[in-house]
């Protein structure tokens, strides 16, 4: 059996994205710029992508910008405000716990001049809103908060921060919550989504910028996505992207019904049936994710040794682990875990494709493994 708990790091591309990209590279490729049908024919098949994408958030077409990825939709919400609105004020807010896609753009802008504040959390990866609410002030100029933590699944209040922030560029980073959580009405003016975290195909990214927010171009060229982003467009993975949204939309419950049974399958069998454990999600959390310290081993170790029987886990976010020079979650960290906590640290992350029978499988090897390396001290 082969059990695939590491959909926060990337999900399997779904076959219909595949098959529906596959038809797009063989029959649909001109350029979407040129005039003749086969132009004209690729650049309908964008629009319907931006169409679903648009709908899955209560927007309009037009403030859908395509991209190659999250990380590239986080640098461009953040430089693109910071310098667009720097005679306003040089204050950017943020938090601890976000992705290194928004924060080491933060901490580019800081060796500009800009003025960041990371905004704590509490045990369970809340955010500190009343930090947050003293700490905007008349010099900022953009707030960029997560909707769901990568490493927790922690479901940030984006609606209340909207409200502290009216005067302000709210930005989020739903790379985590999109397809997991409604983001239609979350008060967001600009909104950082990822296709391979919903099944689609990896390196396509989508900026949600709301109208009347000024956004300078930043790639220059031929003008494609209404100037912002100039570059022939990746048609089949913008294609891709729009299928599994539409996959991912039109059975939402159903999904996120059978993230949420694996979820509590296996927090119930880890709680009743290994001890010294510490849960790190909030019970609240997204269906997405468990994060659980098993105290006394170390979370490195035990991905390892599951992995010899076709477990895959994580020990906090492979996107942000720097695989030669791995350091300690700064997402425990902040939440207050010590040096032990940390390190016994597994994120385990659902698709709606994890069933009950693999739970049971993952339960038998987990405790294995976390009795034999108590017993050892380690296995190597
Ligand atoms: N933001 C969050 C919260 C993420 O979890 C990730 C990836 O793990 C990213 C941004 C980066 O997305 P991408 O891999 O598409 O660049």
């Amino acid at each position: 059996m082969l059990v695939y708990l590491d959909n926060s790091a990337t999900t399997r591309q779904y076959d219909r994205v595949t098959d529906e990209m596959k038809k797009v590279m063989d029959d649909f490729y001109g350029n979407p710029s040129s005039l003749h049908t086969l132009g004209l024919d690729a650049e309908k098949k964008i629009r319907g992508a931006r169409k679903t994408i648009a709908d899955s958030l209560g927007a309009s077409e037009d403030e859908i910008i395509f991209t190659s990825c999250g990380t590239e939709s986080d640098n461009t919400a953040l430089y693109g405000i910071a310098h667009s609105k720097r005679r306003e004020g040089n204050k950017i807010i943020t938090s601890a716990v976000e992705h290194p896609a928004v924060l080491e753009t933060c901490r580019s802008l800081e060796k500009e001049g800009f003025l960041v504040e990371y905004i704590g959390v509490d045990r369970e990866c809340r955010l500190d809103t009343e930090a947050l609410k003293n700490a905007i002030d008349d010099n900022t100029i953009m707030v960029s908060i997560m909707s769901v933590n990568n490493e927790t699944g922690t479901i940030m209040p984006l609606q209340e921060i909207s409200k502290l922030t009216e005067n302000i560029v709210f930005h989020t980073d739903a790379v985590q919550g999109y397809g997991k959580v409604d983001l239609t009405n979350c008060g967001a003016d600009m909104i950082s989504l990822s296709a391979h975290k919903i099944h689609g195909p990896k390196g396509m990214g989508v900026l949600y910028v709301k109208k009347g927010i000024k956004l300078p171009p930043y790639i220059l060229g031929g003008g494609q996505e209404k100037g912002y982003r100039s570059g022939t467009e990746n048609v089949p993975g913008i294609v891709g992207f729009g299928t599994a949204a539409r996959l991912a939309f039109d059975n939402f419950d159903e999904r996120i019904k059978a993230m949420k049974n694996a979820r509590e399958y296996l927090l119930a069998g880890i709680k009743d049936q290994i001890k010294d454990v510490l849960i790190n999600s909030p019970a609240d959390g997204a269906a997405s994710v468990l994060n659980v310290s098993f105290l006394g081993t170390r979370g490195e170790v035990l991905l390892h040794t599951l992995e010899q029987d076709k477990i895959y886990v994580s020990t906090g976010s492979a996107c942000s682990s720097n695989k030669k020079s791995r350091s300690q979650s700064h997402v425990l960290t902040a939440m207050g875990l010590n040096f032990k906590e940390i390190e016994g640290a597994i994120r385990f992350s659902f698709s709606e494709f994890n069933t009950i029978e693999e739970m049971d499988y993952v339960l038998d090897k987990l405790k294995t493994a976390v009795e034999r390396f108590r017993r050892l001290g380690s296995f190597r």
